[in-house]
């Protein structure tokens, strides 16, 4: 049973007093809505902090180093690492309102607000002929603020890169409350320690960002989607794998196996594939690829793709027509939510492996289904190693939470032992803290923590996140629909 969190009765009221009602809110509902994210495990906070302006937030933080009390920063709340969920209570927070969106097209500089929605900022860059690549597939629901502190990735994340590659500049507050700029809006910037680079990934435990300079790129002028299907998973991997020596840079290149594409074929009512374009597989493995740029080397890239697929793929279908393309993508759209027919819950891992660790990969999470009988459905990022292996099971039964904890921590260990990583996207948190000293030795945890109490000395931003493991099994997460889950 976990212990309650110490209340800061006399230091809430303090701040309620100084910042007013406005900013300082206490009610039930406000408190839970900002109690958890998309794990969906919720601590209860005293207060939903909404700063007027930086001079205001800048109180909060003096007030909670003062008193000491908890600080947790909230984006749109759609992390899967339960890192914005503040586990030691105290003030959340929450900077949404701060969504403001300047773009500089001769610098091709993007200003944003923390609280900017990902996908309002390509909305705003299109009409330059500009646009913002990293793209988290949760891009219409989740803020620049919560990209930046988690370093996200997503579907362009390969040819283009994740977050940090965007990042001119920052600017922020320390968690004792002094501001600072880290970097500035400019292509060349070497002077002194580079903690812009240091923030982005903290998860919310170094600073708040308060503004940021993104860097944009011109939008591709063309586009090619194809859509591949294969007789079992190691021939999509194989041939995914191989493909990149073919020097082609895929936009995107996801992979989904064949426990994937059933449940969502099951879902959708239809198959990606007619089964006689599969010579008689009614399930195969899939690799959608979507090539971007000048139309000249989108065509040689696209006689690359057919070339290193023919003999390979059972099936192939391409087009450059915009409606025709997202047919193609809707069963990499829809598997996510689809597999809630396997289980009504999910651990969602985004581990990365080298290309040589694919197909030990696929063939780990099938023997995780067969050991623990529990589906394993896995998808990902083909370019870059990034897959997606969730384990299904029954929150409700003991022995399947039991197996699927048991399962989530021998993938974790053969990941590290093939020379992955533990997350390539999500961050830590604390769902994945557990695992934290399976990826990083006793000295590298040591200089992280080191760094953590030179810039919070008391201790106040997001304590407990990422360095103390929180068997999250244990918990039960709260019964709500979140706005993605319609979608
Ligand atoms: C359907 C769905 C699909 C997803 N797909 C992807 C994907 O493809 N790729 C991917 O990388 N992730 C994905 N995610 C995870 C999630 O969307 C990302 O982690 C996202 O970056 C979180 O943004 P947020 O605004 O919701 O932040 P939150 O979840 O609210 O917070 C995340 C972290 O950011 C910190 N934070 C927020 N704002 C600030 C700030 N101003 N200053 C300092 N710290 C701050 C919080 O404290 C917390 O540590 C997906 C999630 C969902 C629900």
């Amino acid at each position: 049973m976990s212990v309650p969190a110490p209340r800061h009765p006399e230091a809430t009221a303090e701040l309620l007093a100084r910042l007013g009602p406005a900013q300082v809110l206490t009610d039930d509902a406000s408190c839970f809505a900002a109690s958890f994210d998309n794990t969906r495990y919720s601590f209860l906070p005293e207060a939903v902090i909404r700063p007027a302006d930086v001079p205001a937030l800048q109180a909060v933080l003096r007030l909670a180093n003062e008193r000491l009390v908890p600080v947790t920063v909230r984006g749109r709340g759609t992390g899967n690492t339960g890192a914005s969920a503040p586990i030691r209570g105290g003030w959340v927070v929450h900077l949404e309102h701060w969504d403001g969106i300047e773009i500089d097209p001769q610098s091709s500089v993007a200003k944003v607000g923390p609280g900017a929605i990902t996908q309002a900022i390509n909305d705003a860059a299109a009409p330059h002929g500009l646009f913002f690549p990293p793209d988290p597939s949760s891009v219409r629901f989740c803020s620049i603020g919560g990209n930046i502190a988690t370093n996200a990735g997503g579907l362009r994340a390969a040819k283009y890169g994740v977050v940090r590659d965007f990042v001119l500049a920052l600017e922020g507050l320390l968690p004792t409350g002094e501001s600072v700029t880290w970097s500035r809006p400019l292509r060349k910037f070497v002077s002194g320690y580079n903690l812009r680079d240091l923030w982005v990934g903290s998860e919310g435990t170094l600073g708040i960002v308060t503004q940021a300079w993104l860097r944009l790129v011109p939008l591709p002028q063309a586009r090619r989607t194809f859509l591949l299907g294969f007789a079992t998973d190691e021939a999509a991997l194989e041939a995914a794998a191989g493909l990149m020596t073919s020097r082609v840079a895929p936009a995107v290149f996801e992979f989904l196996d064949r426990q994937t594409v059933e449940v969502a074929q099951r879902r959708n009512g239809r198959p990606a594939f007619d089964p006689a374009e599969l010579a008689g597989e009614a399930c195969p493995a899939l690799l959608l690829i979507e090539l971007d740029g000048h139309p000249a080397v989108l065509a040689e890239d696209a006689a690359k793709v057919r070339a290193w697929f023919a003999g390979k793929a059972l099936a192939l279908r391409e087009t450059d027509d915009p409606a025709e393309a997202e047919a193609l993508w809707n069963i990499r759209r829809t598997c996510s939510q689809a597999m809630y027919l396997l289980g009504n819950a999910k651990l969602n891992e985004d581990i990365v492996v080298p290309f040589r660790s694919y197909v030990p990969l696929i063939r780990l999470a099938r023997r995780m289904r067969e050991t623990h009988g529990l589906a394993t459905p896995t998808f990902g990022h083909a370019a870059d190693g990034n897959f997606h292996i969730h384990v299904m099971y029954d929150r409700d039964n003991a022995e399947h939470r039991r197996k699927a904890e048991t399962a989530i921590l021998e993938m974790m260990r053969e990941v590290v032992a093939m020379g992955g990583a533990i997350t390539g996207e999500h961050g830590i948190g604390i769902s994945k803290s557990p695992f934290l000293r399976l990826q990083h030795s006793a000295a590298e945890i040591a200089a992280m923590v080191a760094v953590k109490r030179a810039l919070d000395p008391n201790g106040i931003l997001a304590p407990g996140q990422i360095f103390e493991p929180m068997n999250v099994w244990e918990r039960t997460p709260a019964k709500v629909t979140l706005p993605w889950d319609r979608h």
